[in-house]
């Protein structure tokens, strides 16, 4: 698939995988040629005072990828690496999970260009509520709905939604996703992206005849979404050997106390391999390691739940796990896929293993529109069955046509998007017979 922009590297890389998918699916020219742009790219500059009284003007950017299946979906990530190349691809990704979880919604996503950790708490605030004035016109409840991402998080999307309502003049909740319970937030979303891919674990791993006790797991990035998936995996008796976050990891081939670990690192902000009991936590025997050595241990399961573009050709070699779940965005690069796929390497995508956050968005959009809230118990049971179903059927497409399991999502979504772009109207159409 040939993007127009050639030199937007991760777009380009993340279409290559639909080029794959493509090969086993029957949908129109149409569909495809619509699947290769972007619908819209938005670029905003956010004035934004700071507490010392100077000006600063931010970069933020807001991209719907694809709508057909229902308004655009998709978080915002404050980093300082974020581009309009970055936003897309993610908003493009987005569009293909929300077909592959069947989600009543397009692809979307947003983010700003800044390090979140220089900034006070109230210029955070200023920022979030200024990006939410220069991109109005281009969300909404039926439009595009914003949720949490890379650096952002319950208390953000509150003042995303509160900044949205006082623009429009009453209250908007549905427009956001990921806020405080408080606010409208749904019970199970702060953990729902783990809790999607714990289910998504625990439904593959039978067929591998692998049990949680005799299975190593190292997780890298230990923010909302690694964290939880360590303390779950933890809990269900998997030896979860090694974490990790953006100053390195902690190694302990005896198996971490991650809720320890967790405790530790919410008190200090520091990742160290230690064992709390009451308030008092003390150092276990560990090895420091840095990101790669994480990425290149002789685990079972290797989970890379920070950025994208993680493994790629130059450390794709030294992979040694068998199976990877894909939790964070992007994490596998084309060209590694080609390597860990040649060892024998299961890699499950980011499209179904992180599907979970995006589900209870889904299910916290449904509850502000209806105005019933569910209980904890309600949303992680419809979770469960939605996770399962897709994941046990990208399974079973990857085996039909003996294909990656990425490329099996792909091809279960393409045949959603597919068969929704074609039902609004094809060339053949207008082609006489
Ligand atoms: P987060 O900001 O809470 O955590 C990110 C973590 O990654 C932090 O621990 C940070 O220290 C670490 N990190 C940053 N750079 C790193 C590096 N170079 N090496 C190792 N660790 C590094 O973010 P999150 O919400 O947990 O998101 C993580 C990933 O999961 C992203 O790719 C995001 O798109 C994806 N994701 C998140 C959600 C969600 O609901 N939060 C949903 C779907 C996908």
């Amino acid at each position: 698939m040939q993007h127009q922009d050639d030199t937007a590297s991760l777009l380009s890389d993340a279409s290559k995988r639909l080029d794959r998918a493509l090969k086993y699916v029957n949908i129109s020219e149409d569909a495809i040629a619509r699947l290769q742009h972007p619908k819209t790219s938005l670029s905003v500059s956010i004035p934004v005072r700071m507490d010392d009284g100077r000006l600063k003007v931010f970069s933020g950017y807001r991209v719907r990828y694809e709508d057909t299946r229902g308004a655009g979906k998709g978080g915002v990530r404050y980093h300082p690496h974020v581009s309009l190349d970055e936003v897309q691809s993610l908003a493009f990704w987005m569009t293909f999970k929300c077909a592959l979880l069947d989600l009543p919604f397009g692809g979307a996503k947003g983010g700003i260009t800044v390090n979140p950790k220089e900034l006070s708490k109230a210029e955070l605030e200023r920022l979030s509520r200024g990006y939410i004035d220069a991109i109005a016109d281009a969300i909404g409840i039926d439009v595009d709905i914003l949720a949490p991402d890379v650096y952002t998080n319950a208390t953000v999307m509150g003042w995303m939604m509160d900044q949205y309502s006082i623009i429009q003049r009453k209250l908007c909740r549905g427009v956001v996703t990921g806020k405080p319970l408080e606010l409208g937030g749904s019970k199970g979303r702060d953990t729902a992206t783990a809790t999607g891919a714990f289910i998504v674990i625990q439904t593959m791993l039978p067929k591998f005849k692998l049990t949680p006790s005799e299975t190593t797991v190292a997780v890298q990035g230990f923010g909302n979404a690694g964290s939880a998936i360590a303390a779950l995996l933890a809990q269900a008796g998997y030896k979860v050997v090694a974490v990790s976050d953006s100053q390195g990891g902690i190694y302990a081939p005896q198996g971490l106390d991650i809720a320890s670990v967790k405790e530790h690192k919410d008190q200090s902000r520091e990742m160290k391999a230690v064992y709390c009991q009451d308030t008092v936590c003390s150092i276990v025997e560990h090895q420091t390691i840095t990101n790669q050595e994480l990425l290149a241990l002789d685990v079972d399961i290797l989970i890379p739940a920070a950025l994208e573009n993680q493994i790629t050709k130059d450390n794709g070699a030294n992979v040694k796990a068998k199976y990877i779940f894909e939790v964070a965005n992007g994490p596998v690069s084309s060209d590694a896929d080609e390597i860990l796929n040649s060892k024998g390497v299961y890699i499950f995508p980011d499209i179904l293993v992180n599907a979970g956050g995006v589900t209870v968005s889904y299910f916290e959009w449904v509850q502000n529109r209806s105005g019933w809230y569910w209980t904890l118990e309600e949303v992680n049971q419809r979770l469960k069955m939605k996770m399962r179903q897709e994941a046990e059927e990208t399974w079973n497409i990857s085996q039909e046509f003996s294909i990656s399991l990425r490329t099996a999502a792909y091809v279960h979504a393409l045949n959603r998007l597919g068969t929704a772009l074609d039902a609004k109207g094809t060339r053949n159409y207008f082609v006489k017979s």
